[in-house]
């Protein structure tokens, strides 16, 4: 599984979005939008999945 990570472009910090997918899943909703409560400044972003940074789950 992959974490989805996105960068807060606020305070420019990586945000865990807490979701976690296959990578077979990431391509087919690479074009979905995403709305994460971000805890490095306090706002919602909402970001499309293909921007997000990938980080394996141990
Ligand atoms: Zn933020």
């Amino acid at each position: 599984m992959e974490h989805l990570i996105f960068v807060c472009p606020a305070s420019g910090q990586p945000i865990d979005s807490g979701v976690e997918t296959e990578i077979s899943t990431l391509l087919r909703i690479r074009q979905h939008q995403v709305r994460v409560h971000c805890p490095a400044c306090g706002e919602s972003h909402e970001w499309r999945v293909r921007d997000a940074l990938l980080e394996k789950a141990s």
